[in-house]
């Protein structure tokens, strides 16, 4: 078995371990501040509207595409009543010349006045369909107004959750800054190239017969090494590669 170097920083002992203490403190909160009840549901409300957004939007398009077919129904109503009305003129005006040429009019005039039936019955189709639709859009306008106002207050309430954690954040950041400037600056950089791998517990204690960080009993020349380490100094762990300490 190689041992590995043996590093010696009596002082910074208790320190060391109260950057790590703080630095799982600062995890903690890190992770709480992330799932906050009250940031999902601010992204639950702002999905709600989202939603209904889109099926207003939606229901718009459509809407305006009735409306432009009932515009053209009526722009076309209007054109069928003035050639009625000019053919009415010509009928009635003692210009006809033929009872033949009557009797053509005569039927222009009925198909015309069948067409504008046609047409207004259609327009009546699409009124009727705008209808539901302008309920349903008036529905979820009101829906959206509600939302947005929940929007307001949730988001408040996401401010003053995160303020709350924000303060806690700072003062921990301010104890794990004293903790690190009491402790030796190259302990301080071995530990934090190992964080990635062991989390909160880089830095463990030796309990007389084995690591803490061990998931299991150490060899006993491991041990036996560790026991003859001075207090104090740190060893790099063997078996789990954590940095131990007597
Ligand atoms: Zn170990």
């Amino acid at each position: 078995m190689v041992l590995t170097a043996v590093l010696t920083y009596d002082d910074s002992v208790e320190f060391i371990f109260a950057v790590q203490e703080e630095d799982t403190v600062l995890r903690q909160l890190h992770h709480r501040r992330e799932n906050l009840p009250e940031g999902e549901n601010v992204n639950r409300i702002e999905a709600e509207l989202a939603e209904l957004s889109n099926a207003k939007q939606l229901l718009s398009v459509q809407q305006l595409e009735i409306l432009q077919r009932q515009k053209r129904c009526e722009q076309e109503v209007g054109a069928v009543e003035s050639r009625i009305s000019e053919l009415d003129g010509k009928l009635y005006g003692g210009m006809i010349t033929s009872p033949k040429e009557a009797t053509s009019l005569e039927t222009e005039i009925r198909h015309l006045k069948e067409r504008q039936d046609e047409l207004e019955e259609k327009i009546l189709e699409l009124m009727e369909e705008v209808e539901p639709q302008e309920k349903e859009i008036i529905s979820i306008s009101g829906r959206i107004a509600t939302r947005e106002t929940e929007l307001i207050t949730a988001r408040d309430e996401l401010l003053v959750a995160e303020s709350e954690i924000e303060e806690t954040l700072n003062a921990a950041v301010k104890r794990r800054e004293l903790a690190a400037n009491e402790t030796d600056s190259e302990l301080l950089k071995r530990y934090e190239s190992l964080r990635g791998a062991f989390g909160s517990s880089v830095v463990v204690k030796f309990d007389g017969n084995n690591c803490k960080g061990c998931p299991s009993t150490m060899p006993a020349m491991e041990s036996d090494r560790l026991k003859n380490t001075p207090e104090g100094v740190f060893s790099d762990c063997t078996e789990c590669g954590r940095m131990v300490v007597r």
